[in-house]
């Protein structure tokens, strides 16, 4: 049997500053306990996809000027960031934002801020710290001290301290070595195998991204020029001449 369709990003076109055409009519469907892809260049339209699903264009001078999100079959278009973190849905922006005079213990609890009950919170913490040991270690080190895949991997967490079933995970793997990434996404995969953690990943990094995925989307020019099962994308001749080796 198929599995519940979580996201379902229909046609949608975005627009920044009134008059940029940047997203020109895209759709995608991410399968509940998935891993999506979605994959393409610099400036592709990426970051622009995930800030339309979680509602961070705003602040950016953009807006959905066509098309739908549906969240479970919710419209979700105008829901706050913070209505879709109660629905479940979180996003780890590009560049780790981590709060750089903070610990990572201060930082992870800020992903908490929805949640009230102390004893839940305390039970998340540590199972944070069960999946990224590295942090437990750091916990008292200011974010600012810590490697760029420790800065990675509290960003992550801290979407975690929220107890999402779906995360929007933007270019994890910016920035860090070859090793580093294979660790990190060596986590994503841990926590949507037993923690079943629905995941939209937008990478650069197609081979990486391809290794772990179930399922990717290539985006080129505002626009999903390819889709398909990881594993067929992998084997393609056209993804293996314009993406593998990039990123
Ligand atoms: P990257 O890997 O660089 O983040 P991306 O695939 O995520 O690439 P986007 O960041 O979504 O791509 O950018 C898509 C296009 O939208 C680019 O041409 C970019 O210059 C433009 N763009 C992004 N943000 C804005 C903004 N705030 N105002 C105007 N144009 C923007």
């Amino acid at each position: 049997s198929s599995p519940d369709i979580v996201l379902n990003v229909n046609g949608i076109e975005v627009i920044y500053n009134h008059v940029i055409l940047v997203l020109k009519g895209v759709s995608l469907q991410v399968p509940e306990g998935r891993i999506v892809a979605l994959l393409g260049g610099n400036g592709a339209g990426k970051t622009t996809t995930l800030r339309a699903i979680s509602n961070l264009l705003k602040g950016e001078r953009g807006e959905v000027t066509k098309g739908s999100i549906e969240l479970r079959g919710e419209r979700i278009e105008n829901l706050s960031p913070a209505d879709l973190v109660r629905r479940g849905v979180v996003q780890v922006m590009e560049g780790r934002h981590c709060f750089a005079h903070l610990t990572i213990e201060e930082n992870l609890m800020t992903g908490a801020y929805t949640r009230s009950d102390r004893g839940e919170v305390a039970a998340n913490l540590e199972k944070v710290y069960a999946y990224f040991p590295r942090l437990k270690t750091r916990r008292t080190s200011q974010a600012a001290y810590t490697s760029g895949g420790e800065q990675q991997m509290c960003a992550i967490g801290r979407a975690l301290m929220a107890n999402p079933s779906m995360v929007l995970l933007d270019e994890p793997s910016m920035g860090l070595a070859p090793q580093i990434v294979d660790e990190v996404f060596a986590i994503v995969k841990d926590l949507n195998e037993k923690e079943r953690v629905t995941f939209l990943l937008a990478e650069q990094n197609t081979s990486m991204a391809l290794r772990y995925a179930d399922y990717g989307y290539i985006l080129e020019n505002g626009r999903v020029v390819m889709d398909g099962p990881a594993e067929g994308l992998r084997e393609n001749e056209d993804v293996k001449e314009f993406y593998l080796g990039m990123g």
